[in-house]
C-alpha cells in the first residue's frame, strides 16, 4: 500500500479500531486517521471503536466521536486495525473486523501476525502513527490530524527518548511541528503530567521492587488492593515500568499489575536494554510488543512470576 486512499476505493462505510487498553499511540493513530479520512473523503461514512481511554487524550479532534458502547452494525465495506498485533487484541471490536468486506493492518508490532487481506506493518517504524504518516498525502494532513499522529509518536517513543526514534522519526515530527502542534502541551499534559493517586502508584511500585539477576533484572508491583484504595484504573498506570527499567545496571524491567478480575492474574509490562528481547519472552506467555517494550498476562504469586521471568531474562544473556 502506497496511500491511504488505495484501500478506501469503492467504500462508503469506514470502521477504525485498535487494541483493547487503548494508548496514546493506538488513540492517537485511530483519531490521526479519521480526521484525515473526513478532510480527504468527507463522502464517507466513518467510525472509530475503542475502549475508553486515558482523559488526557480528550482534546484531540474526533475523540468526543469515539464509539465506546460496541453496538451492533451493519458490515463495513473496510475495517482498519491500528496498533494492534493480533486479532484478540481488539477485543470487542473482532465482530466489526469479521465481518468487514477488507480487512486492512496497519502497525507496527515485530510480532504482528499478519490477520489482515492487506497488512502495513512496519517494526522499524517507532508507531503506527509514523506508519500512517507515510501512507498519508502530507499537504493534507491538518493540524487536528497532525496533534493526534505526533501525541502517538511521543507516547511510544517515550518522547523521543527510545531506541525506536529514528531520524526518519524526528524528520516526521518536524513536518507535524510545521503544522502547528503545541509540542510542549502534547509532553507535559498528556505524557508526564499524573495526577496524584498515580504518583502513589508509581511510589508503591518502586517501594515493592525487587532486583535479581545481581542486579540485571528489576521487577516491581501493584496489587488489586492498592488500585482500588488508589482509586486507580490499569489505563492510569502508564510510565511507571519506564522508571523501573532506568534504574542502573538493569538489563530488562517487568512492571505488574494485579487485573481484578481473577485472583493472581496479572498483566505484565516488560522493558529491554540492549542485549535483551522482551517480545521472545512475551510471545512465551501469548502476549507480545517489540523487542525493548512488549506485555502479557501471567498467573500465581508476583514474586514467583518475577523469578521465573528472571530465569528467561538470564538466557539471552
Ligand atoms: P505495555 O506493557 O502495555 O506498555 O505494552 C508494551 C508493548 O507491548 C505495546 O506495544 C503493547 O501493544 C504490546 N503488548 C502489551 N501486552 C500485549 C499482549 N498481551 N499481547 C500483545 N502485545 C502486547
Ligand atoms: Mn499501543
Ligand atoms: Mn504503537
Amino acid at each position: 500500500m502506497r496511500r491511504i486512499e488505495e484501500v478506501l476505493d469503492g467504500a462508503e462505510k469506514i470502521c477504525i479500531t485498535g487494541h483493547i487498553h487503548p494508548d496514546g499511540d493506538c488513540v492517537g493513530s485511530c483519531l490521526g486517521l479519521y480526521n484525515y479520512i473526513r478532510e480527504v473523503r468527507p463522502d464517507l461514512s466513518v467510525t472509530v471503536y475503542l475502549e475508553p481511554f486515558s482523559e488526557n487524550f480528550l482534546f484531540l479532534r474526533g475523540a468526543d466521536r469515539v464509539d465506546h458502547t460496541y453496538p451492533d452494525a451493519g458490515p463495513a465495506d473496510v475495517c482498519l486495525a491500528l496498533d494492534c498485533g493480533d486479532k484478540e487484541r481488539l477485543g470487542a471490536s473482532g465482530k466489526y473486523w469479521d465481518a468487514a468486506k477488507r480487512k486492512v493492518c496497519i502497525d507496527h508490532h515485530v510480532t504482528n501476525t499478519a490477520f489482515g487481506d492487506i497488512n502495513q506493518v512496519c517494526p522499524k517504524a517507532s508507531s503506527t502513527s509514523e506508519v500512517l504518516f507515510e501512507l498519508m498525502e502530507e499537504e493534507r494532513i491538518t493540524k487536528e490530524t497532525a496533534e493526534c499522529l505526533y501525541l502517538g509518536i511521543v507516547h511510544d517513543t517515550g518522547v523521543f527518548k527510545h531506541s525506536n526514534t529514528a531520524g526518519r522519526t524526528m524528520a516526521i515530527a518536524g513536518k507535524l511541528l510545521e503544522k502547528g502542534v503545541s509540542s510542549s502541551y502534547i509532553i507535559d499534559e498528556t505524557f508526564y503530567k499524573k495526577t496524584f493517586p498515580q504518583n502513589k502508584a508509581l511510589g508503591r511500585a518502586l517501594a515493592s521492587a525487587r532486583l535479581l539477576l545481581d542486579g540485571k533484572f528489576i521487577a516491581g508491583a501493584v496489587t488489586a488492593d492498592d488500585l482500588r484504595e488508589l482509586g486507580l484504573l490499569p489505563r492510569e498506570l502508564d510510565g511507571i515500568v519506564d522508571q523501573l527499567r532506568v534504574t542502573s545496571g538493569v538489563c530488562a524491567a517487568a512492571f505488574l499489575y494485579e487485573t481484578g478480575e481473577a485472583g493472581q492474574e496479572w498483566k505484565v509490562s516488560l522493558r529491554a536494554n540492549d542485549g535483551v528481547d522482551v517480545s521472545r519472552i512475551a510471545t512465551l506467555f501469548g502476549g507480545g510488543g517489540h523487542v525493548k517494550a512488549a506485555g502479557c498476562t501471567m498467573h500465581g504469586e508476583w514474586s514467583e512470576i518475577a523469578g521465573q521471568l528472571a530465569r528467561l531474562v538470564e538466557k539471552q544473556l
